[in-house]
């Protein structure tokens, strides 16, 4: 049987830092890649107003987002990458290839994909501790700005998106009181410090709009099944992520994509691999590392003939 003809050696789906550390890595060992992304370059550096945990001296996401782009400006220039806006839906392993389906039917083969399509915002209706109408304002607290918050502010959930507000904007007074499940307190520890923070631990929070004045009334049972009900201004959501996974990958129950779970021409890199390790740099690595996984273990064994 002849080889299928590839539209890559490697289809990377998402050019956040986990996808343009896998392009980079790619390039520098002469495998031709098609990176598919369905936003901007960068991901979701674009958001991140403060960083302290880069190599680098970086300060800021939407500088490295820049950075990242003018990697793969660079990348394209020099013939080994290419760069899609489309959306990618599903993937597929075989024994001669993987295949990628983009959302207009569109079907790209390649020998393997790497797939770092990392996490979209949960909403309040897809958090099962939280019932709210369905016109809640709650915009992303990454956005809020501090002179926007007025009155009692309401966050719900502590997702590390909460650090990241509170050194991004140090001069602010401004007191939060964070609505926190069980499964965020881990996350907690992390701001416990930053007196601007009033955690709340809950078990179950219930919105509603109250029968008179604007705003909104918060009612939070706690671990230990007592109420306390708070009228509030201004709800903002810090609920977390959902992975973003593509049909056709193997996910674990938290809905997280494990490589070590899926065909071998296919890998996982940056934040869709675990709700843990979603860092800039741990997705750098994981991108990398995933393309150098695929050149040592499937490129290296079919480039000396040995069984695909
Ligand atoms: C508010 C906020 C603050 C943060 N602060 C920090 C911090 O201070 N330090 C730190 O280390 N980390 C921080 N993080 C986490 C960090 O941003 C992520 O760990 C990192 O961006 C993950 O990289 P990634 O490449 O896996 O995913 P992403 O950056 O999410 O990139 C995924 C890319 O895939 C694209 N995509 C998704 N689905 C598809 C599809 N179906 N088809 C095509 N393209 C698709 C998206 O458009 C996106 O560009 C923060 C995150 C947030 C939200």
């Amino acid at each position: 049987m002849s080889s299928p003809s590839y539209d890559a050696d490697v289809l990377i789906v998402g050019a956040g830092p986990a996808g343009v550390a896998a392009a980079v890595m790619a390039a520098s060992l002469k495998l031709r890649t098609v990176v598919i992304e369905a936003g901007l370059t960068g991901g979701k550096l674009h958001v991140v107003g403060a960083l302290d945990n880069m190599p680098g001296n970086w300060s800021t996401g939407p500088d490295l987002a820049q950075a990242l782009a003018q990697d793969l400006q660079r990348l394209q220039g020099s013939g080994w990458c290419t760069l899609m806006q489309a959306r990618a839906v599903a993937v597929s392993g075989h024994d001669d290839r993987a295949e990628l389906t983009l959302d207009d039917g569109q079907v790209l083969t390649g020998q393997a994909i790497v797939v770092a399509t990392g996490v979209a915002a949960l909403t309040p209706a897809e958090a099962d501790w939280v019932t709210a109408p369905d016109d809640l304002a709650a915009p992303p607290l990454w956005r809020a700005a501090p002179d926007s918050l007025a009155g009692r502010t309401y966050v719900l959930g502590a997702d590390r998106p909460l650090g990241t507000w509170l050194r991004a904007h140090p001069e602010t007074s401004k007191t939060l009181h964070v609505l926190c499940p069980p499964t965020d307190e881990y996350k907690a520890t992390e701001v416990a410090a930053d007196d601007r923070v009033r955690m709340v631990p809950v078990s179950h929070v219930t919105i509603t709009r109250p029968a008179y004045g604007g705003g909104w009334t918060v009612e939070a049972k706690d671990q230990d099944g007592e109420r306390k009900v708070y009228a509030v201004t201004t709800v903002l959501n810090n609920l977390g992520n959902r992975p973003a996974a593509l049909e056709g990958l193997t996910q674990g129950e938290d809905g997280y994509c494990p490589t070590d779970r899926q065909h071998p021409r296919i890998r996982i890199a940056g934040d869709l691999r675990s709700a843990r390790y979603q860092r800039i740099v741990t997705a750098q690595g994981s991108g990398a590392e995933a393309v150098l996984a695929y050149y040592y273990g499937v490129a290296l064994r079919e480039a000396n003939g040995v069984a695909k």
